[in-house]
């Protein structure tokens, strides 16, 4: 997780390009902040817990220095005081550490023994005395990093300092992301290239297990053997990042207006000239059966997926949490493709199923939304959303992007398969095509949503209910509620709310509903009434002029099952937002959560 920006210069103060970076990084975590820096000609130090700006009115603004690190951390050992803020320094060595070092206490105590004491409670200080042990050993940065990277299990991007070079900097990666942006006479290393581009938009990616020795003018770049490595100077392109929040509160509002726009963007390279493009996407009729892997809302777009496969195309389809698939019997064959979703590219559950995926020897295709990301680099193949950075933390274009894709991308294989027909796929072509006209009402409707909100967000327990498709969307829902207002919320199959959860019902317990599928929504009308009968408010979401008195009604157009899920998740979106911005949450920058999560 956290942010990571390291800058080195030679004509240029470089406090202001880490500031930048570090509040660019900050949807990465931001539960404290530090930086260092050489200040008359000694490494200066400045932590603190919260967020950067915390930390930019801690610095000395006279201060200037042309060689520095900083960081913005995502608490995984310790808590988010300042003492465990990075950078860590230990006698010559200066670090910023995104990861984790799953080893920390055996190398500890091994560090205990030769006379090493700690400050503070984190695994990074440890790796930093770990990489001061053996520059003293061995007195050679190549040798030093080499023993480190032998040692140490777990993840990291490392980004150093060493006392007696101050010419560079060092930077040294497994598994979490790190690119070196390239700028006159200035190099600055960072997280994200997107957290740089103010200052340049050339860059190289670090694989793992290589480290780079950086001057302001040269990057060397090295695997663990010591032999200097030719690498790719990536350049990115800059149309589709455009970071401001326009005239919007926050960016979350912002990315769901954005929506008009995003979905169609992703969709269109392959419908753009009808079945013709569609068939540009990958053929899956040669698998037996589709796997899913995701985390958080990547997870719901694929159980959408799930439900378009297996019940339009009668394909077998299993949707799998990243973080339970590597420890679990995975019944894989080449007759098996497995898709991996992740806006960022870079999460760290989902690269560690894919890497078992692929060192088996079977197929993957990835859903990204971040080109040249990990994910997009290990998959065979990628297709990419077109959502455009997503800056908010809790995921609302990149996951319409992933449905929309997705929906397509079946949408092909029933045609492929047969169990769709031509007319059908014109029809849908034509609804993507339209898809601006139909959510727009739907993103104007503040009223409503604004009206729901003030009914609900008192409340500290809400259900999400809903059938098949609908019961996979209610989980999107009652999630964007819950990341962004802490609103305890829960989405349960309509159908099973009898099996338990009924008991939980009182006088003016919410429950929102869709019921968008004409064979089942009678089901969940009744399952309403029951809640209804034990005193809950209903909020219903449907797309057949239902009426009933008792209920607060959403109506939604009328659609196909390939663009349904984006027409339901609107309403959801907008409660959650309008919702938290009744109780006066960071809706940005939620507690405790972070955008790119790159520890397992
Ligand atoms: N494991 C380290 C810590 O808890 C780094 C966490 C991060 O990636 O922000 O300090």
């Amino acid at each position: 997780m956290c942010g990571i920006v390291g800058a080195i210069s030679k004509n240029r103060n470089i406090l202001p390009i880490l500031i930048t970076g570090l509040k660019n990084l900050e949807y990465r975590g931001y539960d404290s902040a530090g930086v260092a820096y050489l200040k008359n000609n000694k490494i200066n130090i400045v932590k603190t817990s919260g967020k950067v700006s915390k930390l930019e009115n801690k610095l000395n603004k006279s201060d200037e220095s042309n060689i520095g690190i900083a960081h913005t951390r995502w608490a995984t050992h310790g808590k988010a005081t300042s003492v465990n803020a990075h950078p860590h320094r230990v006698n010559h060595i200066t670090i910023v550490h995104n990861g984790i070092i799953e080893n920390f206490k055996e190398i500890k105590e091994m560090l205990e023994n030769n006379n090493y004491s700690f400050k503070s409670s984190t695994d990074t200080e440890v790796g930093c005395a770990l990489l001061n042990y053996y520059y003293e050993k061995f007195k050679d940065v190549d040798k030093t990093i080499k023993a480190f990277m032998d040692k140490v299990m777990g993840s990291y991007a490392i980004t150093m300092i060493i006392d007696s070079d101050l010419d560079n900097l060092y930077v040294l990666k497994k598994e979490s992301p790190l690119v070196i942006g390239i700028s006159d006479n200035t190099n600055i290393v960072a997280s994200d290239i997107r957290a740089i581009l103010k200052y340049t938009n050339k860059y190289y990616i670090l694989d793992d297990f290589e480290y780079a020795k950086i001057s302001s003018n040269e990057v060397i770049i090295k695997s663990i053997k010591g032999e200097i490595l030719n690498k790719e100077l990536h350049t990115l392109d800059l149309k589709d990042n455009d970071n401001s929040k326009g005239h919007y509160k926050h960016y979350m509002l912002k990315e769901i207006m954005e929506q008009k726009t995003t979905i169609l963007k992703t969709v269109l390279p392959f419908i753009e000239e009808g079945i013709d493009s569609l068939m540009t996407l990958p053929d899956l009729t040669k698998y037996k059966e589709i796997f899913i892997v995701g985390c958080g809302t990547a997870y719901h777009a694929g159980l959408v997926a799930k439900y378009l496969f297996e019940e339009v195309t009668n394909t077998r389809c299993s949707v799998y949490l990243a973080s339970e698939y590597r420890y679990q019997n995975n019944f894989l064959s080449k007759d098996t493709l497995t898709i991996f979703i992740s806006q960022s590219g870079e999460t760290a559950d989902t690269i560690a199923a894919l890497k078992l995926v692929k060192s088996k020897g079977y197929p993957t295709l990835g859903i990204i939304n971040v080109e040249n990301s990990t994910i997009s680099y290990l998959v065979d193949t990628c297709l990419y959303t077109k959502a455009g950075s997503e800056i908010a933390v809790a995921s609302t274009k990149a996951y319409t992007a992933q449905v929309a894709l997705l929906s397509i991308l079946v949408h092909s294989h029933g045609l492929r398969n047969k169990t769709i027909s031509r007319d059908n796929t014109i029809e849908v072509i034509d609804e993507f095509k339209s898809i601006e006209k139909l959510i727009t009402p739907l993103l104007n409707d503040k009223d409503t949503y604004l009206s729901i909100a003030k009914n609900i967000y008192k409340e500290e327990d809400i259900f999400y209910i809903g059938r098949g498709l609908d019961y996979y969307l209610s989980m999107e829902g009652a999630l964007k509620l819950k990341e962004i207002s802490y609103i305890h919320s829960e989405s349960y199959a309509a159908g099973e709310l009898k099996h338990g959860t009924i008991s939980l019902i009182k006088k003016n317990t919410p429950v929102i509903a869709s019921a968008t599928n004409s064979n089942l929504n009678a089901k969940t009308i009744s399952n309403l009434k029951e809640v209804l009968a034990r005193g809950a408010d209903i909020y219903l979401i449907c797309d057949d002029n239902y009426k009933d008195d008792t209920f607060t009604i959403v109506n939604i157009p009328r659609a196909s099952e390939f663009v349904k899920p984006i027409l339901v998740i609107i309403p959801y979106q907008l409660i959650a937002y309008y919702t938290a911005t009744l109780r006066g949450t960071d809706i940005d920058k939620p507690k405790n959560l972070a955008k790119s999560v790159t520890v397992e």
